[in-house]
């Protein structure tokens, strides 16, 4: 028996990092799954994003696990293409019981040099992509007076960052959202919480970009990844984790067990936020 067995679960992001691990849990335990993602490159992202064959890898894997999977290439910044999601989802799993809104990017400038258009792709995907994905499955979950809805944030949602100040204000953002969402929804037997990644090992933070920061200089590599993980995290041992460590508290989130919980952020960073907090 799954803790998520008969429910349907709506993931944005999903072609890779942490939304395929959440589509993979999941389905691990009950779930079928509509995996959401825009598959395509945004003009000032300068690490690669997935890819429609990314997002197109992920159904078998989930199909391995004796669970439906869906494939929607949407923009979560579209509003239109979220709501037709929404639909293709219902029409052919029946429900959406619960939505990861984990879909997001990771650029970086000092607040003054960031151009607008950065700005507003980071807020745009970040925070109001967000939005729009609980607008999108809201009016359902009420008519069924029941539902789950996880938003990943970042431990850039809880303190500051030097030249992240769009993506800070974007985390910041979503656990008000969060808080909001939770408030509004506790009636209709809906809850919403949200997750505090530390440094995950994803394609957004595994590339030469990521290596070179960490480095301080160019030409780094994925060893100053690893060593700058471990100067991140408290937990002896604990360097860049795994996305499993976020699909497994968000399946906690969105079982049973956490019936009782709502409107709160957890973070999940290996003691991170004891060193700057
Ligand atoms: P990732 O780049 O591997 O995955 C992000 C996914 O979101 C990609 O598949 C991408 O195509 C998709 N996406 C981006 N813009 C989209 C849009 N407009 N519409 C639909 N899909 C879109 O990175 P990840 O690490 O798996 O990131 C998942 C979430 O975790 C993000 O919200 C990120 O900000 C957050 N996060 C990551 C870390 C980390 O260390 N990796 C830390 C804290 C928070």
């Amino acid at each position: 028996m799954g803790l998520l067995d008969g429910k349907v679960a709506l993931i944005t992001g999903g072609a890779r990092g942490q939304g395929r691990a959440h589509a993979l849990t999941s389905a691990r335990e009950g779930a079928d799954v509509v995996l959401v993602d825009i598959a395509d490159q945004l003009e000032t992202v300068p690490y690669a994003m997935a890819t429609a064959d990314d997002l197109a890898e992920t159904v078998p894997q989930v199909e391995a696990l004796d669970r439906r999977a869906l494939a929607v290439t949407a923009d979560v910044r579209d509003q239109g293409q979220l709501d037709e999601a929404v639909s293709r989802g219902i029409a052919e799993f029946g429900k959406i019981d619960i939505l990861i809104a984990n879909a997001g990017i990771w650029t970086q400038g000092p607040f003054w040099e960031l151009s607008e258009q950065s700005w507003d792709e980071m807020i745009g995907v970040n925070l109001t992509g967000v939005w729009k994905s609980a607008k999108a499955v809201a009016p359902h979950m009420i008519e069924r007076q029941s539902g789950s809805i996880v938003i990943t944030s970042s431990v850039n949602g809880l303190e500051p960052g030097a030249n992240y100040a769009h993506y800070v204000a974007a985390k910041h953002g979503v656990i008000g959202l969060m808080k909001n969402i939770a408030l509004e929804l506790a009636p209709h037997g809906v809850r919403c919480n949200s997750i505090n990644p530390g440094a995950i090992k994803t394609p957004m933070t595994d590339h030469q970009g990521a290596w070179d920061m960490f480095a301080g200089h160019e030409g780094g590599t994925e060893a100053d990844l690893i060593e700058g993980g471990y100067h991140f995290h408290a937990l002896k041992g604990m360097t860049f984790m795994p996305p499993q460590v976020i699909a497994d508290t968000a399946l906690y989130l969105n079982s049973d067990l956490a019936a009782a919980v709502t409107g709160v952020t957890i973070p999940v960073d290996a003691g991170h936020m004891l060193l700057t907090g």
